[in-house]
């Protein structure tokens, strides 16, 4: 098994050495190399995703990755800024499917902005299609309008689009992920007034045929945008395309109150994936010791259970973590009155104590 370790920019750093560490704990053997990646790869290599980050990551049986980003790169030309790698990474691994669990933990209820009965238990998934859709549909850009209601005029336009083998693929990517959970799967679309998204549930409809223990549903995204913050419990898996799943994904993460226990995953048609947490660079808090790693470390988990065939080492880990939080630690983000605050590096050593079996301390 070989993971390459792209930690990339700000937190990044921080977060990724306590997931390595905790990862080194089950004692399994894997090889690892880390490489640049973001505005650490264009300080060092003058390119966010160099030749060889992109080569290591073709190479390896699963990426784990940190953050990038900095505001000191919002002036660079778009190709250079450090988000630019991971479209780089997304694009060249074939990445198509971006899972997103948004899971509260019962002893962060109090985190959330909603009701704990709204989220005590909460466990669901989003499956987001990372490849297609306006993101990437071409032909885009900026023009003098011929129609339209101000004829004349600049105007700047993008293209919605989809097709058959990218829906197909991504909805039997989320039949599947809900035999193994709940079996039942929201498509989520804008089919009242978008064709593509017509196409779009169309397609869901009729591969859904082939999963008849799968109950499957359709709703608007307006109403899902509605919905998962009215009655979150009653989804299990969420399916939808780029846009959808850019917006409703970070939505479902605010529904268990921090963004600092959120991992991802985005996999490829033979289950390679680049694993990451859902949050950002964090520039704000870099450097200090206090970014919480464990979005980080349970996105180590999943690459154990999706890309490493290791389910056993996932579950001890995401164990683990349930247990560090029942003793009471925190890192700032999640931290409340009567818990234990807790810098990363003690975080980390918790899980790897938890892991090993040792006693926990601070
Ligand atoms: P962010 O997610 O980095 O931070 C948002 C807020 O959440 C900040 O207050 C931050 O301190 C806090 N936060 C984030 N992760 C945390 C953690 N693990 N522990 C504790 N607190 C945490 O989003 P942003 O501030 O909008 O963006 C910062 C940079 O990150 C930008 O350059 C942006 O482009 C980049 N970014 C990168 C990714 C990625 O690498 N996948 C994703 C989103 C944003």
């Amino acid at each position: 098994m070989k993971i390459a370790v792209l930690p990339g920019d700000g937190i990044g750093t921080e977060i990724v050495a306590e997931a390595l560490r905790v990862l080194e704990a089950l004692d399994l053997s894997f090889e690892t190399e880390t490489a640049l990646v973001g505005g650490a790869a264009y300080e060092a290599h003058g390119h966010p995703l160099p030749e060889s980050t992109l080569k290591l990551a073709k190479e390896a049986d699963a990426v784990l990755f940190g953050a990038v980003g900095d505001w000191k790169y919002d002036k660079l030309e778009r190709s250079l800024r450090p988000e630019q790698a991971i479209l780089g990474l997304r694009k060249n691994l074939g990445l198509f499917a971006n899972f997103r669990p948004a899971i509260c933990y019962e002893q962060l209820v109090d985190a959330s902005s909603l009701k704990p009965e709204l989220i005590a238990g909460l466990d669901i998934l989003i499956i987001r299609e990372l490849t297609g859709d306006i993101y990437f549909g071409q032909p885009r850009g900026r023009r003098t309008a011929v129609d339209g209601h101000f004829p004349g005029a600049d105007e700047a336009f993008d293209t919605m689009r989809y097709s058959r083998p990218e829906v197909e693929r991504i909805a039997h990517v989320a039949f599947q992920a809900a035999r193994k959970r709940n079996k039942r799967v929201t498509s989520v679309d804008k089919a009242n007034v978008l064709e593509t998204f017509q196409f779009w549930k169309d397609i869901v409809t009729e591969v859904g045929k082939e999963y008849p223990d799968v109950e499957l549903d359709h709703m608007y995204v307006d109403n899902a945008a509605m919905q998962l913050v009215k009655a979150p419990k009653k989804f299990d898996v969420v399916v939808t395309g780029n846009m959808f799943g850019d917006i409703l994904s970070d939505e479902a993460a605010m529904l268990t109150g921090s963004i600092g226990m959120l991992p991802s995953a985005s996999l490829n048609s033979s289950n390679q994936g680049l694993y990451e947490p859902s949050h950002g660079s964090a520039p704000d808090i870099a450097g200090k010791g206090v970014a919480n790693p464990l979005a980080t470390i349970l996105s180590a988990a999943m690459m154990l259970r999706f890309s490493l065939n290791q389910p056993e080492a996932a579950d001890r880990i995401e164990s683990a973590v349930k247990h560090v939080l029942a003793q009471g630690l925190r890192t700032a983000d999640i931290w409340s009155a009567g818990t234990t605050k807790v810098g990363t590096r003690e975080m980390g050593d918790a899980v790897v104590a938890a892991i090993t079996k040792k006693t926990i301390t601070g």
